[in-house]
């Protein structure tokens, strides 16, 4: 299928790994130019040498910073000569009891899974009404739609822009081909579920591997989804198809959320 976003500029955020890349990795393939970010230089310089192969690819630029910050997002938006497709993402807060949790600790959270994608929303918005043609993806959790007890950070933060966007996908700008959607991952097979899940293992003195199978075992898939899929429905929310597509929570969890809606 021809998703007809060639040429168009995204801007891909927390981008040189997981499900960043996948997403850029996918737009890449379908002709889109794109702006990748990620904090660490080595990893986003392959990562975009690496896109830059990709058949049929266009422009590809990389921006090292921190998208949390000010300064990273202003980076990051000056490297997009236009913006038509942004992929919110960045990494998830760390586990824990909220008993723990001070307000430092709260804001950070907020900040990064929250307010930056507003922010950036804000960027560009506009914009992208004016143009007529805008797609906007949060990459955010399946925790938005069946909270995990130890993940309340995320659950907190993630639901915050969840209910944000579904207000502000709803208004005029849907009227001017601008869609916000959420895609909620359940488990997939990057770095950080790998790191995670082992050092769950070893902490609970069980075998890493023992204990993957495990977790895999529970997903009614029975594996863990890839990189590579879930860029795929990127993609296709960032399509001219998807323009009827707009404040929806798009889950991709092999089947793991029980409910019938
Ligand atoms: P990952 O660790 O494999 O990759 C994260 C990428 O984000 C890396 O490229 C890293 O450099 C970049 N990054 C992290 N923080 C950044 C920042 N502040 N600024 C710029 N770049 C930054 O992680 P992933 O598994 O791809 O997860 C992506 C997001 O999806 C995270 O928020 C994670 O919590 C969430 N998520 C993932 C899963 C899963 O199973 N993988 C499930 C639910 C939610």
């Amino acid at each position: 299928m021809n998703l007809h976003i060639q040429n168009k500029w995204a801007l891909v955020c927390a981008a040189s790994k997981g499900l960043g890349k996948g997403c850029a990795a996918a737009l890449v393939a379908e002709g889109v130019n794109v702006v990748i970010t990620a904090r660490g230089a080595e990893a986003l310089e392959a990562t975009a040498a690496a896109l830059r192969k990709i058949p049929g690819a266009g422009e590809v630029r990389a921006v090292a910073g921190d998208i949390t910050t000010a300064e990273g997002r202003v980076a990051a938006l000056a490297a997009c000569p236009q913006i038509d497709i942004l992929v919110n993402n960045a990494g998830g807060p760390p586990p824990g009891d909220f008993r723990q949790w001070d307000r430092d600790i709260w804001m950070k959270a907020i900040d990064a899974n929250m307010l930056t994608p507003i922010e950036l929303i804000k960027a560009v918005v506009d914009d992208m009404a004016a143009r007529g043609y805008g797609r906007i993806v949060n990459i955010t959790s399946g925790a938005v739609k069946a909270p995990i007890d130890v993940l309340g950070l995320s659950n907190g933060a993630r639901s915050g822009l969840t209910g944000f966007v579904a207000g502000l996908a709803r208004s005029s700008i849907a009227a001017h081909g601008v869609t916000i959607n959420g895609l909620l991952p359940g488990a997939f097979d990057t770095e950080r579920l790998q790191t995670t899940l082992r050092a769950g293992a070893v902490k609970a003195g069980r075998d890493p591997e023992t204990a993957i199978a495990a977790r895999q075992a529970s997903i009614p898939a029975r594996r863990f989804g890839s990189a590579d899929e879930f860029g795929a429905m990127c993609a296709f929310l960032c399509s001219v198809q998807a323009g009827y597509i707009t404040g929806q929570n798009v889950l991709m969890d092999g089947g793991s959320y029980p409910g019938t809606f």
